[in-house]
C-alpha cells in the first residue's frame, strides 16, 4: 500500500517511545505528560531548513540526529533533563528510504537520552524540520545566561572549530583539496562527526547545576555566544587565546589568525560555555567527571557591558572578528 500521511507517521515515528510519565503519546489530538512535583517544565524549539541550516546532500541519518541534538543542546545549557519531544516536518516527497534513515538517526539519539517522541505535524513542502523539546528541572535550579558574576572563571567544554572545518570542506572544493592533504582520514572523520553528529552536553549540564553561575551552548560560535552571557549579566570578559581548545591541527593548517577566527566564530560546535565562581572552582572536576567531556578554563569575567578582550599570554591581541552567525544581518 502506498504511504500516506498517517501510515508514514505510524511507520516511522509512532510506537518507538515509552516513558512512565507519558500518559498519552502519538495518535490523539495532543499528547499528555506528567510533570514531576517540585519541578519546572523547560521548553525549547529549533528549526532546520534545507539550504539554510544544512546542505541538500546531508545524509538523512545525520539530519535526524542533528535536528534533535541541537534541541538537546539547548536543554543542556539550562541544566535540564530532556524528556519529551515533538517533531514537525515538512517533506517535498514521501521517500521511504530517506524517512527510514532520518528516523533511525533521530531515535538513536532519543533513546540514548530516554527522550520520547510524543507528537508532531507532517506536511508537504520544502524540507524543513522543527523539533520542540520539553524537559524538567528541580524548581528554580535552571542555569541561565543572566547569572554570571564579575570574577567568575570562564570555561568551555570539548573542542571548538571542528564542525566549521568540516562544513568548509563540504562547501569549497579547493579548500577540501588542501584539507585532505593536511588531515588524516581519522581526523577528517572526527570533524565530519562533529558536524553531522554533534553530541549534546546534557550530562555536563546536570553536573553544572549548583556549580556554574551562567551557561550557554555554543551554536553560533564562542565569541558571539559568550557575548550573550556577558550582555545578559552586565559583565566583560578577558579571553585567553592560548588556552582555547582549538581543534587539533587547525592552526598549522590555516595559520594562527584564521584558525582563531574559525574556532571563535565558526559555530555549530554545540559545546557549553559557562562561568564558575571562585568558590566552586575546586568542585568542577568532580561535577563534570561523569559527563564524558573535557573542560578548559579560557578566561575571566569582570563588571562591564558585554565587551570581550582578546589576550595572548597576557598581551592584547587585535583580531577582526565577525560577531557570529545572524540570519538577518548575514547574506545566507
Ligand atoms: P491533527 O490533524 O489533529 O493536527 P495530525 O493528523 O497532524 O493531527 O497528527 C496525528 C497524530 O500524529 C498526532 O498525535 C500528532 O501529534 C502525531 N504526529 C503527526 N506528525 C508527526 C510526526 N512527524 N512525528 C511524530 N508525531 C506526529
Ligand atoms: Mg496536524
Amino acid at each position: 500500500m502506498p504511504l500516506n500521511e498517517f501510515s508514514l507517521i505510524e511507520r516511522f515515528f509512532a510506537n518507538h517511545s515509552q516513558r512512565n510519565d507519558l500518559v498519552l503519546g502519538i495518535g490523539d489530538d495532543a499528547a499528555i505528560v506528567e510533570v514531576p512535583k517540585d519541578h519546572q517544565l523547560v521548553i525549547s524549539s529549533d528549526t532546520l531548513v534545507e539550504g539554510v541550516h544544512f546542505l541538500p546532500n546531508i545524509p538523512p541519518r545525520a539530519l535526524g540526529h542533528k535536528a534533535l541534538a541541537v534541541n538537546l543542546s539547548d536543554l543542556a545549557a539550562m541544566g535540564a533533563e530532556p524528556r519529551w519531544a515533538t517533531l514537525s516536518i515538512s517533506l517535498p516527497s514521501l521517500d521511504e528510504q530517506w524517512l527510514a534513515e532520518f528516523s533511525a538517526g533521530l531515535f538513536e539519539l532519543a533513546e540514548f537520552f530516554n527522550v520520547a517522541l510524543i507528537g508532531g505535524d507532517t506536511t508537504r513542502g520544502p524540507l524543513s524540520i522543527t523539533i520542540t523539546i520539553h524537559g524538567v528541572i528541580p524548581k528554580d535550579k535552571a542555569l541561565l545566561r543572566s547569572s554570571a558574576m564579575p570574577g567568575d572563571w570562564l570555561y568551555v567544554t570539548g573542542s571548538i572549530g571542528g564542525s566549521n572545518l568540516a562544513l568548509q570542506s563540504l562547501l569549497d572544493e579547493d579548500f577540501a583539496h588542501e584539507y585532505q592533504q593536511h588531515f588524516n582520514k581519522d581526523q577528517q572523520q572526527a570533524h565530519l562527526d562533529k558536524h553531522y553528529f554533534p553530541q549534546p552536553r546534557v550530562l555536563a549540564g546536570y553536573g553544572l547545576r549548583g556549580v556554574a553561575n551562567a551557561v550557554i551552548d555554543i551554536s553560533d560560535g564562542l565569541y558571539g555566544d559568550l557575548r550573550h552571557i556577558l550582555k545578559a549579566s552586565d559583565c566583560d570578559a578577558k579571553l585567553w587565546l592560548e588556552k582555547l581548545p582549538v581543534v587539533e591541527g587547525l592552526e598549522q593548517f590555516l595559520g594562527r589568525e584564521q584558525a582563531l577566527k574559525m574556532a571563535l566564530c565558526g559555530g555549530e560546535d554545540y559545546e557549553l560555555c559557562f562561568t564558575v565562581p571562585e568558590a566552586n572552582k575546586g568542585s568542577l572536576d568532580i561535577a563534570l567527571s561523569y559527563s564524558g567531556v573535557n573542560h578548559q578554563c579560557v578566561g575571566q569575567l569582570s563588571r562591564g557591558d558585554g565587551q570581550i578582550e582578546l589576550l595572548e599570554h597576557g598581551q592584547a591581541k587585535a583580531i577582526e572578528l565577525p560577531i557570529s552567525w545572524d540570519h538577518f544581518t548575514t547574506s545566507a
